[in-house]
């Protein structure tokens, strides 16, 4: 089978076999088919699809080009929650202890921030010792004491993506949603979770910047999961403005904190919750989601999630009395404020302006190699529909270097807007798609 004629077959809409999907993936893998074909390849699946079929065996033969996390022996449910991604979105960092608290065990393997987007991986990794490295007998370990593990993928687990991603992230083909389906499906199965529940978030700061293309993404997830076996919810979530008060590595470190003592913003426990009693449900801890919230709730109140993050820190090697020393005061000396230039109502604060700004400052990064900092970022004082004063405070802002302050400055003025009347809000849960 020579890669020309699948790439040809593809690039005239055609439907590919298993056998020429494997073709093309393995041989990237091994490294018979070259990049070239490959990069070709993948852009004729970025204008033509994939057939459900399609999609479904990219998944499993990405799945089958490495190893799997083995958690026989550790009592389940296991469940997991991915992103696809937003600003301020840290989520996964007060949703795992709540989630564990209850019962259900959570197998997470997170990413690292791109482009506008931050990273579980650096804002966990911006407490003092944590690291995100475990090896399959640590992940166990602290996965069956913790009741949850948080670390990166390594290279044995799908390979395949691994090689796959970077090669679309410098051919323009990221944003396909085959493409997208595969390669987190394949990730999320190869950790071992039997229940899996997805935040497709929708809109500016989202990969998805409609809704009719975040429920095209939450389908494919929730059907091609389907298929592999797996109890799936997919929930869509707005990404039109920044998640929470504060974006930042640590900073959202600390503000996950204040989470699961009590304090949260309204907006982020929403998110969190419904999330996580979805998990619950999923996990079959609760019949529906208004008992799993009660559940929720009550993890955080008595303070047994909080207690699970302080002892999931310990476990990963974090300093915890460093960690909540540094809350208040892990601030860059680069400071600037930001200040409403007129009176009026706060319209909206661009989510994806914020996290482009964002890289400038030391928060995210446009390569994998690029450093990123813990002490930047964006605190917000003020937020969408609040009334302001001309000069009134609406976020405090670090970042690493003077010249980066400057040079996101720009993005920073241009995200906020003010108008006369006050902005109606909108949804935060936009849509639920179920498949258990
Ligand atoms: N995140 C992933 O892991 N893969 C994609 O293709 C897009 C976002």
């Amino acid at each position: 089978m020579r890669a020309v004629d699948i790439i040809m077959k593809k690039r005239d809409g055609g439907e590919l076999s298993r056998e020429e999907l494997a073709t093309i993936v393995n041989g990237y893998v091994s490294g018979e088919v070259p990049e070239y074909q490959v990069s070709a390849w993948l852009m004729s699946v970025f204008f033509r699809g994939m057939s459900f079929r399609e999609t479904a065996d990219l998944t499993d033969l990405m799945l089958r080009s490495g190893s799997t996390m083995n958690l026989a022996g550790i009592k389940g449910p296991f469940v997991d929650k991915h992103s696809t991604g937003g600003v301020g979105d840290k989520v996964s960092l007060i949703l795992a202890p709540i989630v564990a608290a209850c019962g259900v065990r959570v197998p997470m393997m997170s990413g690292r921030a791109l482009g506008h987007t931050g990273g579980t991986l650096d804002k966990l990794e911006s407490i003092p010792g944590y690291t995100t490295r475990l090896d399959e007998q640590r992940f166990r370990e602290y996965l069956e004491r913790d009741g949850f593990a948080m670390t990166g993928q390594t290279d044995a687990i799908v390979p395949a993506d691994k090689k796959l991603y970077s090669l679309r992230d410098v051919t323009a083909t990221v944003e396909s949603v085959p493409l997208i389906t595969a390669s987190i499906l394949s990730k999320k199965v190869a950790e071992g979770a039997e229940s899996l529940v997805f935040d497709v978030k929708s809109g500016p700061g989202a990969f998805m910047k409609t809704v009719e293309d975040a429920e095209r993404l939450a389908s494919s997830l929730v059907k091609t999961g389907q298929a592999m076996g797996k109890r799936i919810v997919g929930v869509i979530t707005d990404m039109t403005e920044p998640l929470g008060n504060m974006v930042g590595n640590f900073f959202e470190v600390e503000e996950s904190i204040d989470c699961l003592r009590g304090k949260g913003p309204a907006d982020l426990m929403e998110v969190t919750y419904r999330l996580s009693s979805w998990m619950l449900v999923a996990a079959g801890i609760a019949e529906d989601v208004s008992s799993a919230t009660k559940l929720c709730e009550e993890a955080v109140s008595s303070g047994t999630a909080y207690e699970l993050f302080i002892r999931n820190v310990k476990s990963q090697g974090g300093d915890v009395d460093r960690m909540l020393a540094l809350c208040g005061t892990y601030r860059s000396k680069y400071v600037r404020e930001l200040r409403a230039p007129a009176a009026g109502f706060i319209q909206s604060i661009d989510a994806f302006k914020i996290g482009l700004a964002g890289v400038y400052l030391g928060v995210g990064r446009n390569k994998t190699s690029d450093p990123v900092a813990p002490d930047v970022g964006f605190i917000f004082q003020r937020r969408k529909g609040a009334r302001v004063a001309a000069g009134d405070l609406v976020a405090t802002v670090y970042g690493k270097d003077a010249a980066s302050l400057d040079a996101a400055w720009e993005l920073i003025t241009g995200s906020l807007a003010i108008g006369p009347a006050e902005p109606t809000q909108s949804p935060l849960v936009i849509k639920e798609i179920t498949a258990l």
